[in-house]
């Protein structure tokens, strides 16, 4: 016998990108009903999609759109963006608190991101993304850096470029990279005066701690630069195979230094820079990596 479903009294409108179980324990506590019971009672149910849509009194196609675990497997096999959001289970960034207060959420709303969605551009804010999560009161403005938001600008055409799995990969080959260097003093180095002014602007100076929020922000527009230096590498290394590589990593760090890391050469075989541009470290089959997305016979190379 099939379980009478009624719709439930007050409604609650999905934030983009929310997980599943976050919106259904808000939906259950509007109603002041157990999120436990009303969580088995959705995704235990042969078809959670609709059982939801009839709780909610919601059209199931707009559930879908909203709460990507809805969505049905062959889109998360086959959607680049699906798959890479939903890939990092573990590390769900917290949504801009003036988000979700505009919509009439709590302040505290777990989303799925790419590692690109470190910051709110229409709020300004800097949120952290999947990698450098953020707690709610780790959010901070970044209005007084343009060149952050110019950064995040690039940062997301980058997906229209590259593919998102693959943007999503060498952004964190960048990150771990200046999470060495910082582990190693490379970015106290006087050079490095670009970072040096952010990191005083946000009044934390030089000392900040390397996984400091503050310290990612700071870093953010060099580790964008270095995501597409990295992502132009790659692209070059499958155009050009084993034989160009010597020649593609040495013009890519003299690239870093130059570009990136005010005239400091990175060196040494330990270093996340010369591991990401190992062919041997980067498989296309991996479903992180997505060359599959980027025509290499119709493109052109990226700038
Ligand atoms: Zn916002």
């Amino acid at each position: 016998m099939k379980t009478q479903i009624r719709t439930l009294p007050l409604t609650v409108t999905p934030l983009t990108c929310e997980t599943l179980s976050g919106y259904i324990e808000r939906l259950a506590l509007r109603n002041k009903q157990s999120p436990g019971t009303l969580r088995r009672a959705i995704t235990h149910s042969d078809n959670p999609t609709h059982t939801l849509a009839r709780y909610t009194g919601r059209e199931a196609h707009a559930l879908r759109q909203a709460l990507p675990e809805l969505r049905p497997d062959d889109e998360r096999d086959n959607d680049a963006w699906v798959r890479v959001i939903l890939g990092h289970r573990s590390q769900r960034p917290v949504a801009c608190s003036h988000c979700t207060a505009a919509a009439g959420a709590p302040p505290r709303v777990e989303v799925h991101a790419p590692r690109s969605r470190v910051l709110c551009r229409k709020h300004r804010r800097w949120i952290g993304g999947p990698y450098r999560r953020c707690d709610l009161a780790q959010q901070f403005s970044i209005r007084e850096f343009p060149e952050v938001i110019t950064a995040a600008r690039r940062h997301h055409r980058s997906h229209r470029t590259f593919g998102v799995a693959s943007t999503n990969d060498a952004f964190f080959a960048a990150i771990r990279a200046f999470d060495y260097w910082a582990h190693h003093g490379v970015l106290r180095n006087r050079a490095m005066t670009d970072i040096h002014r952010r990191l005083h602007a946000l009044d934390v100076g030089i000392d900040v701690r390397f996984d400091d929020p503050l310290n990612h922000a700071a870093c953010y527009p060099n580790t964008v630069k270095l995501t597409a230096i990295i992502l132009h590498a790659r692209y070059q290394l499958l155009q050009h195979g084993r034989d160009a590589q010597p020649e593609i990593i040495t013009a890519t760090v003299n690239e870093v230094a130059l570009r990136v890391l005010s005239g400091i050469r990175p060196t040494g075989v330990g270093d996340p820079l010369h591991q990401a541009l190992q062919r041997d470290n980067y498989d296309p089959d991996d479903p992180y990596c997505s060359w599959g997305d980027l025509s290499l016979a119709n493109s052109t190379p990226p700038q």
